[in-house]
């Protein structure tokens, strides 16, 4: 009678969370429990009519002529100030453009710019293996040299390092665990000693409160395809604070970052603003997709978000004490310290995922044991997270993930 208790509290707290249930902004497959929308969210209800209209009649009909008339020019910033919106950051400091991997290079190779003397890039060696490649890389072209340190060391470390501190490079939430970082206090340690932090919003952006200007950060790169839903290889956003714009000397310096692009000149002049972060013609079709994809946000207050979130992941994680005993929990139980997300860990955690993928619950595997259940607020409710707990337990209980074709591995995991 434990799944009809279950039911009763999922029931009760989906009424309780009822203003933010936004299931009805997504066009979300029959039968399916989407769990990996912070590996790519689901398609918001209006973004295909967007693209469409983009493709036959802004492209197809009005041509070049679109460049201005349908404002293509002005889109990545004025995307940008609408994710800005959703991380608190103000009007004039986002960018939508490349990569988050591109953007993270262009913010290490000016930050030791805006360091001159100082040689320590302090990254997470266990972060997404991008943003420690790029910083590597980065380290190499800007003449840093990267130390791994743990976010929950970094605040110790930064102190020991002092002056020779140029950038603190952190995930605000950890993809593979949910850890959610101190973002406040690893800024102020960096600041304590006169650097710099970017941080990496990628299992943040749309899922929570984030605070960059309350909080002073001076960078932040993100996704646009994680939970803000922006599509498969939706371009990424950049974050430079107001104070540093006129000082950030990225390195890419394409023409569209330039102060008079369409003045043809040889000579390279930065843009005033955060359009000195671009590089060069951006995808227009997936920045129109990803402004579409935005209106899922429209009228909602990221406060209510991060409540919904944490009620989604609290409530999964008493189903799985209910119903899974047993299993090893990967993700703090600490609201404050919990993304969006629940990992649990198990030595057959690729064939598990199949198994309930089979069942069509959706979630991802990270190596090397980690099943990861991302839960999206805005189109998950509490009666899918019980339905996710119950497929976990039937497929562990029986062992079905043993069966040979989930163990078979395709090109993504
Ligand atoms: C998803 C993710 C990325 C992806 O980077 P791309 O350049 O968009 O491929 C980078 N960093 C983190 C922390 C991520 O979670």
């Amino acid at each position: 009678m434990v799944d009809d208790a279950l039911a009763a509290r999922a029931r009760s707290l989906d009424e309780e969370h009822h203003d933010t249930d936004l299931r009805g902004r997504f066009r979300l497959p029959a039968g399916t429990t989407y769990l990996d929308g912070n590996s790519l969210g689901a398609l918001p209800v209006g973004v295909a009519e967007a693209v469409a209209d983009a493709v036959t009649r802004q492209w197809g009909n009005d041509l070049i002529a679109s460049w201005n008339t349908a404002d293509w020019w002005g889109a990545s910033a004025r995307v940008g100030d609408r994710i800005g919106a959703l991380v608190g950051s103000a009007p004039g400091q986002v960018l939508v453009a490349d990569s988050t991997s591109v953007n993270l290079f262009k913010v290490v190779v000016a930050a030791a710019r805006m360091r001159p003397g100082r040689d320590i890039l302090l990254t997470d060696g266990d972060s997404f293996p991008t943003d420690v490649h790029i910083a590597e890389g980065a380290a190499r072209v800007a003449g840093l040299v990267v130390e791994r340190v743990s976010p929950a060391d970094a605040p110790a470390r930064i102190a020991e390092l002092g002056d020779r501190m140029a950038l603190a490079a952190y995930s605000s939430v950890d993809y593979r665990t949910g850890e959610l970082w101190d973002l406040p206090a690893i800024t102020r340690a960096a600041h304590d000693v006169g650097a710099l932090v970017c941080w990496d919003l990628c299992h943040s952006a749309g899922a929570m409160e984030v605070g960059l200007d309350d909080h002073d950060a001076d960078f932040a790169v993100g996704c646009g395809y994680k939970y803000l839903n922006g599509g498969p290889g939706a371009p990424a956003f950049i974050h430079v604070a107001a104070q540093h714009i006129s000082s950030f000397d990225q390195p890419l310096t394409g023409w569209n970052g330039h102060a008079e692009p369409f003045a043809m000149s040889p000579d390279y002049a930065p843009a005033p603003t955060i359009e000195r972060a671009r590089v060069g013609t951006p995808p227009v079709l997936g920045v129109l997709a990803l402004e579409a994809a935005l209106k899922a946000f429209d009228g909602v207050g990221m406060a209510g978000v991060r409540r919904r979130s944490l009620a989604l992941t609290g409530f999964f994680l008493e189903c799985v004490d209910a119903l899974v005993p047993g299993i090893v929990v990967a993700s703090p139980r600490d609201d404050a310290r919990r993304g969006s997300q629940v990992s649990l860990r198990h030595p057959h955690a690729y064939a598990v995922v199949q198994a309930l993928i089979a069942r069509r619950v959706i979630g991802d595997f990270r190596e090397p044991d980690i099943i990861r259940l991302g839960f999206a607020p805005l189109y998950l409710t509490h009666a899918d997270v019980l339905r996710a707990a119950e497929h976990l337990r039937e497929v562990l209980g029986t062992r079905e993930f043993a069966r040979p074709e989930f163990s078979v591995r395709g090109a993504v995991t």
